[in-house]
């Protein structure tokens, strides 16, 4: 049977692999990644994560990868061509650039591109409203999602690599102090075991805990498609039956997570602006700063309130931040500083591991009130009481901010109410927390009127 191409993108896994299933039914299979050139500009954090999840899928594919930097519509029709392929498979692309890409990929080939499966349960576009219209609330939306259902998970095929065709050497993972093994399918399929086997029975209750490691970490193999989202939602639905009252309520909020997900992908899906303007057009003539030395402070975690600061060098630590986190440095940016939400999402994106255009900027547009569901606009995180109710004992911030280690418990969230709280070169704060809210809320009135 002839060759077929199969072109690796958001799907780094051999598992669950509609794509694989398609291509490996065919005839033999050429795997396939491009390095495209624009991924140099990403952060070495993001880099490590998307090498980690490479170098498993080598291994998985019994070294028969074939790695190509390049423009994919020069590189895949070429590769193709190399190889005598017959068609070239993908998973189904979602994203505004994204599809542009692969429509010129199409257009470059010579032979049929293959779209089978999507990185989400329900392919984004197929979840619409009895009239067709698309879904603009979140309710809504996961009831129709869940209405809907998805698949099984698909089987693993037994599949025949093909070999011969030229690969570049696979750059080496670069040193981080991150924790970034999950990028890659075994591994991470190993966490979720972990994660199903007790710590999911308490996350409806811990998963607002930065202190605690409450949360699934999963986005960073969601994001590379290290693993499927109906791999996940299959074993939630086979142990729900297995566990007590409380442990199903957390299970539900968990796929109530993942609808999240799905639902901001469907969203960008049916309206690829929104991506990066605002959504409702009830807040688009606010005023904003420009981006100044306060900027940079709270870029660098170095703004003077501690859970800020935590979750900003956490994120450049490790390219993951946890989400009480991400929604108080947002507030902050948006609120405080009175910068436009893009700029900080253009930030995250650069940054985070799990960066991924529709849930960082849908999430942004969520904190800064121009979203769908949006928190009401007049909410203002109070970075020192999100401190005091999601990080109880200070451990989060002790862990990110070495400058308050010598401050005990709680107090390390006020440090300017602690003698020798300043001793060891923590910064002062940048600003006035009660007055930059005031002055917020000033200005979302002066829009809405
Ligand atoms: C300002 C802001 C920016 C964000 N940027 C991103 C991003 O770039 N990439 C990203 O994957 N998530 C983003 N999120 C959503 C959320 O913070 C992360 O998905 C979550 O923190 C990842 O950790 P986890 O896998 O342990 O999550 P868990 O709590 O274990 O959740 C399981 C999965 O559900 C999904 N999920 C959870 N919460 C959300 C949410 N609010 N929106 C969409 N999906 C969600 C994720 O896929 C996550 O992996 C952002 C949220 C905000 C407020």
């Amino acid at each position: 049977m002839a060759a077929q191409l199969l072109w690796f993108r958001r799907d780094l896994r051999v598992r669950d692999h509609p794509a694989l299933v398609a291509a490996a039914e065919a005839g033999e299979v050429l795997p396939v990644f491009v390095l495209d050139p624009a991924f140099a500009r990403a952060g070495t954090t993001r880099s490590a994560a998307l090498l980690t999840a490479l170098h498993a899928l080598h291994e998985a594919t019994d070294g028969a990868l074939v790695v190509r930097s390049g423009a994919p519509e020069q590189v895949i029709p070429a590769l193709a061509a190399e190889a005598g392929a017959t068609a070239a498979h993908i998973s189904g692309e979602t994203t505004p650039a994204g599809r542009r890409r692969d429509r010129a990929v199409e257009r470059a080939l010579a032979v049929p591109l293959v779209a089978t499966g999507t990185p989400y349960a329900v392919s984004p576009g197929r979840v619409q409203k009895p009239g067709g219209d698309p879904y603009r609330v979140f309710t809504p939306f996961s009831r129709a999602w869940l209405e809907h259902g998805w698949r099984a998970p698909a089987p693993r095929p037994s599949t025949r690599w093909a070999r011969g065709v030229e690969s570049e050497p696979l750059p080496a993972v670069p040193a981080v102090d991150a924790r970034l093994d999950w990028a890659a399918e075994e591994a991470a399929l190993e966490r979720w075991a972990a994660f199903l086997d007790g710590p999911i029975d308490r996350y409806d209750e811990q998963r607002d805990r930065p202190d605690l490691d409450g949360t699934s970490r999963m986005s960073i193999a969601l994001k590379l498609g290290a693993v499927h989202p109906r791999t996940l939602l299959a074993d939630l639905d086979r142990l729900a039956g297995q566990r007590s009252a409380p442990a199903q309520r957390s299970m539900l909020r968990y796929r109530a997570e993942l609808a999240w997900r799905e639902f901001y992908a469907d969203l960008v899906w049916h309206f690829p602006r929104s991506a990066w303007h605002d959504f409702s057009p009830e807040l688009t003539t606010i005023a904003y700063d420009e981006p100044d030395a306060r900027f940079e402070a709270w870029q660098q975690g170095r703004t003077g309130f501690p859970m800020v600061d935590a979750g900003m060098r956490q994120m450049r630590a490790e390219g993951w931040m946890h989400n009480r986190l991400r929604m108080l440095t947002a507030s902050f940016l948006t609120k405080d500083l009175h910068v436009w939400w893009g700029v900080g999402a253009r930030h995250f994106l650069d940054l985070l591991a799990d960066g991924d255009l529709a849930s960082n900027n849908h999430g942004w547009q969520w904190v800064a009130g121009t979203g769908t569901d949006a928190a009401p606009y007049f909410r203002v995180f109070n970075p020192v009481l999100q401190g005091q109710q999601h990080d109880p004992e200070g451990d989060y911030v002790r862990r990110w901010v070495p400058e308050l280690r010598h401050v005990p418990g709680a107090a390390v969230h006020e440090p300017w109410k602690v003698a020798g709280g300043y001793a060891h070169g923590y910064p002062e704060r940048i600003l006035d927390h009660g007055a930059e809210r005031k002055e917020a809320l000033a200005r979302y009135e002066a829009a809405r009127a």
